[in-house]
Formats: structure tokens, sequence, C-alpha cells
């Protein structure tokens, strides 16, 4: 196994690593990465920029999460084994190769029906919410801090400061959303301006709202969903973020709309939508 494809601009410290296509399906997440590399061109870098946009060829290739090789997910299997299997050998590889940075920024989809938004283990890490306010993505989900992610290990074992995005698009079917991807380069480069890696105007403060882990509404009853809200909403407790059969499904809490599908029919016990409760600051 070769060394993955990788931009390098600049020289030294603070310096950063920026990965995609982890999850070979989630390609707004490569295509925003390839945007971040073009518009670094014109841009005076004052530390390290590192690109690596396409961590698991095979699954990008075959358009899905995970490397057909052996069905692993890589990003359960961060720091890997040199010895290991083809996804373990490739997540060495990955380590290997983001070692030494002084932050991590891994691009993620989170499907066809979702909307932008940074995932950090802020429960843990006292680093995550200066970090995330200098990322500046509005809306903060909090992570789980599944091990064997690569932003969790780098946090973890190396003491690197990692973000994960979450972009809409990608699964099914590796789609991209070019507007999220455009949006987030934009957003991307600002955050480098604001940790000293790029020169030029840091972008003004915007206010970061936090919620916690992800959550499926699930239906009682098979029927028809009609959605009351759009990805990316911030709904009160007891709104109507859906319809079911006619009768308003109601926001158990109020939060984020992480995912929300079109008109469709759902089976009993099966996902309507997905919302990250807010908490309390
Ligand atoms: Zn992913």
């Amino acid at each position: 196994m070769g060394p993955l494809q990788e931009y390098r601009l600049g020289a030294g410290r603070p310096s950063i690593v920026i990965t995609a296509g982890i999850h070979g399906n989630e390609q707004t997440a490569i295509y925003a990465a390839e945007l971040i590399y073009s518009l670094l061109q014109k841009e005076t870098l004052l530390g390290e920029v590192c690109i690596l946009p396409r961590c698991n060829p095979s699954a990008i290739r075959a358009r899905e999460r995970k490397a057909p090789e052996d069905g692993l997910d890589l990003n359960r299997s961060f720091p890997g084994a040199p010895d290991g299997s083809h996804t373990q050998r490739l997540a060495y590889e990955i380590w290997r190769q983001t070692e030494g940075f002084d932050y991590v920024l891994d691009l993620h989809c989170c499907g066809l029906y979702g909307t932008t938004y940074a995932m950090h283990y802020f429960k843990k890490y006292a680093f995550a919410k200066p970090l995330c306010k200098m990322l500046g993505v509005p809306h903060v989900v909090s992570s789980k801090g599944t091990r064997g992610q690569l932003y969790i290990e780098s946090c973890e074992q190396r003491g690197q400061k990692g973000i994960l995005i979450e972009l809409p698009g990608g699964q099914p079917g590796g789609v991209i959303y070019e507007d999220a991807a455009e949006a987030i380069a934009r957003q991307v480069l600002g955050y480098l301006r604001n940790l000293n890696i790029l020169a030029g105007e840091k972008p003004a403060p915007v206010p970061i709202r936090y919620f916690d882990c992800r959550q499926p509404i699930r239906a009682d009853h098979g029927g028809l969903v009609r959605p009351a809200a759009a990805p990316g909403d911030v709904v009160r407790q007891g709104d109507a973020v859906a319809y079911l059969d006619d009768q308003p499904v109601l926001a158990p809490s109020g939060g984020l709309i992480a995912g929300i599908p079109p008109l469709r029919y759902v089976c009993r016990g099966e996902d309507m939508l997905r919302l990250a409760p807010d908490l309390e600051e």
C-alpha cells in the first residue's frame, strides 16, 4: 500500500491536516477538500496545510462507506495496524501521514437529507468550544466519542486538536452537494485565518449553538410521513416537525433537525427524522 494522494502547502507551525473520503461514498467532503486546495493557491500561508482528499481509494471507487477488500469501517480503525487487514493497514498509513500536525479537520457527509454541522466531543475536551468558535460553523453536535475515529484518536493519543464536519450529500450514491462544499470551503479558509495558518483578515465571530448527540424519532406505526421541517432547522419542543398519516409528530425537545427525508412511506419503528436536542449552556 503506497502513500495516499496528498497536497502540501506552506511550512512550519501552526499546521493542520485536512482529511476527506475516509468513508468512500461521502463525496461532498472530497469535493470540498479539492475546493479548499484550489482556494489556497491564492493565499499567503503562515504555517502548513496538508490535505488528504481521498483517504479510502477503493471505497471511493465503489462509492461505498467501507472498502470492499474487508468491509471494515476505516473511521473505527484508527490508529490501525501495519500488519492487519486492508483497512487496518490503510488506517495505519493515514495515522502516520497525519502525525505531528497541530490540528486535524476531518470532512464527512451525513446523507442526502442532512445539513452542515460540526461534531465534537465537547463534553470531554476543554479545547473544543474555543476551537468550534474559531471554525465558525454555527451548529455543533456532540459526538459520542466513539473510539477508532481519526479525530478522536488524534485528540486522545497525540494531543492534536481535531474537529469533524458533517456535510449534506454523500450516501447513498456518492452524491455531491456543490453549494454545501463551496460554503464549507470558504468557512475553512476563515478557520485557517483564525488559527494563524493563513494571512488575511479574520472573519467576524458568529454565535455557535451546541446540541446533544443525534437521536432518531421513530414511527409508532407504519404510514405516510410528510416532513414539516427542513434539514438545518432549529425547532422548539412541541413543534410539529412532520406528519405521520396527517397526525402531527411533535419534537420531544428543542433541537437541530440533523436529517429529514422528503415525503415517503415508513414502516413501524423506522426513523422518520433525526434530531440533535438542544443543550442548556
Ligand atoms: Zn463519514
